[in-house]
């Protein structure tokens, strides 16, 4: 308005009387058309919030504006009112605004497998595994009883079970009950028998645990995958109900985006089908599996983008998991003399896939877990990289690096994906596996990030919870749910506030190659975002476990309300 009102001070001294009334004339237009009748038009109006944009100056603002789907303005509350005309406006109430949270590392997939699988995890004992089964056996009636979740680690015996109470109290029905990492598995007689598995059986990258000569039915790494590839695959009802449920629990604390790591091709189909009905709205970025199907798909059919599927890049595995021994280590574990772990194929294995992705120029994603493992891994990714790129090469979970290996990320861009939960649910045994020296470079995640100054952060859930706020106390306050241990675990290894919602926000965009679409609320990204009830930058730490999504916003669509 002070810039109308001045154009009409000087008009009027110095122009005619007639070329006067046509310029105000013309004035008033002008002014009518920028303050009333026709302000923009919007989808949506978003006002009286503490907005995190989670832009390069990690800035705030009160105000935001959506068309299409897309973030149309960023601003203070009252500009942009004056400016827009919204078809729906939400008074945010003060409320707090991040962008939708992002998991670098799921199994969104699996997680809705799980959902309709006998729940262990949290199980304390072996026998209150048998009673969750025997009560799960009455509401599944038929086929394979199939559960998810145990941790030996959490018993008072800490020792792998054995089947013989399975095989007592299942000899007609096939068991199979996988570890919490889904590296380890306990399968009964009858299982075994349908998959052919003998005492004695050797085979790569996996062992078959026997005791006196005789199975113990547990299963480590690759023999897991022996009784596994046996279980009828879910039909498609089941299938859909399964992402149906991953989807509303993911909305539920605020995911807007999963990276499902390792999907076949079929899989990837399966969620194509469904997103373009409208069926899913999640969006995924999705690693294909190393299997020879899936190469020959991928470089036949070509990259896959579209506004909710991403699929660009390949999930293979180096090692094992270290709660079952399986990560490969330069030294022997220290609680299992002259043992290291194991590679799951031959290092040629690991080059020759390396140079078939390169060669393609799809992005490799490679689990990691021991030093000997990631040292591998480092060293092929380095042969191929040659020196700094764009690549964004990632390594799966960094576990545990060794020292003189953390500067090969920053030198050839390699991208630690980490996941903070990792570090407060393993730190009560993590210690006896690697000693005093070694478990300084284990969930080592500041100093990951330091070799590129950024790092994408996520859960692995199922194999952790799926909740982000969880990944950032983990990250920040490096204590577990209990606020154990008092003073944190590890403490120079904790991330700020600001780095651990990037991690969680624009970095993990970045790791997937999407920081121009999403991670940040600005002008041209997908209006994805979440609405919470308390501020995660502010609040003491003993509140952050707290925090409630309150609606959660898909392309400027509401996916998720709390009632
Ligand atoms: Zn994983």
């Amino acid at each position: 308005m002070r810039i109308i009102h001045i154009f009409n001070v000087s008009i009027y001294t110095v122009l005619p009387m007639r070329l006067t009334l046509i310029v105000c004339s013309l004035l008033l237009l002008s002014v009518c058309s920028f303050t009333c009748s026709q302000k923009k038009q919007a989808d949506l109006l978003i006002y009286n919030a503490t907005i995190y944009t989670v832009d390069s100056s990690f800035s705030l603002a009160e105000a935001m504006v959506v068309s299409d789907g897309k973030i149309l303005a960023v601003g203070k509350s009252e500009e942009l009112q004056q400016q827009y005309n919204a078809k729906e406006k939400v008074d945010a109430q003060q409320k707090f605004i991040y962008p939708g949270f992002i998991d670098a590392h799921a199994h969104f997939l699996s997680y809705g497998l799980g959902l309709q699988r006998a729940n262990l995890v949290g199980t304390n004992s072996w026998e209150e595994i048998l009673n969750t089964l025997t009560s799960f056996s009455k509401e599944v009636t038929e086929g394979w009883l199939i559960g998810r979740g145990w941790d030996q680690n959490d018993w008072t015996i800490k020792e792998f079970p054995t089947k013989d109470a399975l095989d007592s109290l299942f000899p007609d029905r096939p068991v199979f009950l996988t570890r919490v990492d889904g590296h380890a598995a306990i399968a009964n007689q009858k299982a075994l028998d349908l998959a052919g598995v003998k005492a004695g059986d050797k085979l790569t990258g996996g062992d078959i645990l026997t005791k006196n000569g005789k199975l113990t039915g547990v299963l480590i790494d690759n023999a897991v995958d022996l009784v596994s590839d046996k279980i009828p695959s879910p039909s498609s009802s089941q299938a859909i109900e399964a992402v149906h449920d991953a989807e509303a629990n993911c909305f539920e604390v605020g995911l807007t985006t999963i990276d499902d790591c390792g999907l076949s091709f079929r899989d990837v189909q399966f969620i194509e089908s469904l997103q373009k009905t409208g069926k899913l709205k999640m969006r995924l970025f999705v690693m294909l599996s190393d299997q020879q199907a899936n190469f020959d798909y991928a470089f036949s059919v070509g990259k896959i983008k579209t506004d909710r599927l991403n699929v660009s890049s390949f999930k293979v595995y180096a090692d094992g998991a270290l709660g079952s021994r399986g990560a490969c280590l330069l030294k022997p574990y220290a609680d299992k003399p002259g043992w290291f772990g194991f590679l799951l194929s031959p290092k040629e294995h690991f080059d020759s896939v390396a140079r078939i992705i390169y060669e393609h120029q799809w992005q490799m994603c490679t689990h990691a877990i021991g030093d000997s493992g990631n040292r591998m891994i480092l060293e092929t990714y380095a042969r191929y990289l040659q020196s700094s790129n764009d690549r964004r090469w990632r390594v799966e979970h960094a576990q545990v690096v060794n020292q003189n290996d953390f500067a090969l990320f920053g030198k050839y861009n390699i991208i630690p994906s980490v996941q903070p939960t990792h570090g407060t649910s393993d730190m009560y045994w993590a210690g006896d596996r690697l000693g005093k020296e070694r478990i300084r470079g284990a969930y080592a995640y500041k100093q990951l990030m330091d070799q590129n100054n950024w790092i994408p952060l996520g859960t692995d859930f199922p194999v952790e919870d799926i909740s982000p706020f969880k990944t950032f106390f983990a990250a920040v306050v490096r204590k577990d749910e209990k606020g154990f241990p008092p003073n944190g675990y590890q403490m120079e290894n904790a991330l700020s506030r600001e780095q651990a919602i990037r991690g969680m926000t624009i970095w993990a965009a970045k790791s997937n190659f999407e920081e121009k679409e999403k991670g940040s609320l600005e002008i041209g990204k997908f209006a994805d975002f979440v609405i919470l009830d308390q501020d995660l930058m502010k609040i003491a730490d003993e509140k952050i476990l707290k925090t409630k999504v309150l609606s959660t916003f898909v392309g400027g669509e509401k996916v998720f309300d709390r009632k």
